[in-house]
């Protein structure tokens, strides 16, 4: 392993691999793994497009294009509408997708076609792009490729190799359990708990979704100094965790220094040492998209910040509670 931060390498030795590199997954196994593969990845463009809100209530709508594709509009963060997505084939880095203006005006016009007010590129305020791995099942059409998650599974000598292709957020526990009921016969005296993730909570998911308006109201109870939509937002992005950010605070001021859009510097914290946050980025558009409401100054000051306090992260397990 070789940290890209500090470029400090280290070795770890396992009974089996997973190749879990997304769009890289054939370069992965390109470098040195022994195994040719067989499988090909075929990368899909999506872009995406946010407004400011269009509209009042908090409805998502699918259109169908006379294309064939659908796209959606869905209320985004308060107060934007979220458009998306496209679908094409990508031939360059996955790195460096970025939403083409072709993209922008494709999703405006398809929009439009069916809003009572045309969107126009200029009203975009935000984009952004990703590449979806899909295994390539000879698809003529990027928007007719399964994306159904597929595993190869190779033994080139020393550790099994399980590469994954495709796959979704949603389904990602249940590729994890698949994937490791593949690997089982060759992780000998390693108990398996069968089917566990559907039940199990994520980190502050252990409520109810239908209990944040009463977290939010306990948070405002605890912390009287917290103004509605600060606490609104700590319990959609922490859920029963937003009171380990808050700690012992008495006052605004005992969070410490503040970013802006309520960002202060106990959330920086949290997001750095629980959440492996590294960078401006990673708090203001990973893990939140606050970067929707900050200036560029206050990203920038917040970047600042982050490089003069960076902390060692704690250990992957300390995030999940314990869970492995
Ligand atoms: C436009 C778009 C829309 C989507 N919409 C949805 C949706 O609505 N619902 C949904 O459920 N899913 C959606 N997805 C799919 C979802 O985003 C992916 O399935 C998910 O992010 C895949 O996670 P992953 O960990 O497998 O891969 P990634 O998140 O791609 O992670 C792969 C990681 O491997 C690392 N890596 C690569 N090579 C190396 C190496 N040599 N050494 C170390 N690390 C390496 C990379 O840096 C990267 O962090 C969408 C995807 C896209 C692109």
């Amino acid at each position: 392993l070789e940290n890209a931060v500090s470029g400090e390498r280290s070795t770890v030795r396992g009974r089996v691999l997973v190749n879990a590199g997304g769009p890289w997954v054939e370069q992965v196994l390109a470098a040195g793994s022994g195994v040719n593969a067989r499988a090909k990845v075929r990368l899909v463009q999506g872009s995406h497009i946010v407004v400011r809100k269009l509209y009042e209530h908090d409805r998502a709508y699918m259109f169908q294009n006379s294309d064939g594709r659908i796209v959606f509009v869905i209320p985004y963060q308060d107060d934007f509408t979220l458009i998306g997505t496209t679908d094409r084939d990508y031939h360059g880095d996955p790195s460096k997708v970025k939403a083409t203006r072709e993209e922008i005006e494709y999703l405006c016009a398809s929009v439009s076609e069916y809003l009572a007010k045309p969107v126009k590129p200029a009203d975009v305020v935000w984009d952004y792009a990703g590449v979806r791995p899909l295994y390539d099942d000879g698809a003529s059409e990027a928007k007719a490729a399964t994306r159904e998650y597929v595993f190869e599974l190779d033994l080139p000598g020393g550790a099994p190799l399980l590469s994954i292709y495709g796959g979704k957020i949603t389904t990602h526990r249940r590729l994890a359990e698949e994937a490791l009921e593949k690997l089982g016969p060759y992780l000998k005296g390693t108990k398996a708990r069968e089917g566990w993730t559907g039940e199990a909570p994520l980190p502050g998911g252990d409520m109810d979704v239908s209990a944040i308006p009463a977290l939010c109201a306990e948070l405002v109870r605890d912390y009287p100094f917290l103004a509605a939509a600060h606490a609104n937002r700590l319990a959609h992005a922490y859920g029963t965790r937003a009171s380990r950010v808050l700690g012992s605070a008495k006052s605004m001021s005992d969070l410490g220094q503040w970013f802006g859009a309520n960002l202060t510097e106990a959330e920086v914290k949290y997001l750095m040492s629980q959440e492996w946050a590294c960078t401006a980025e990673d708090i203001v558009w990973r893990r939140s998209k606050l970067g929707l409401r900050l200036t560029p100054q206050e990203i920038a000051t917040l970047e600042s910040w982050i490089s003069a306090h960076r902390v060692s992260p704690e250990p992957v397990l300390a995030a999940t509670g314990g869970q492995p």
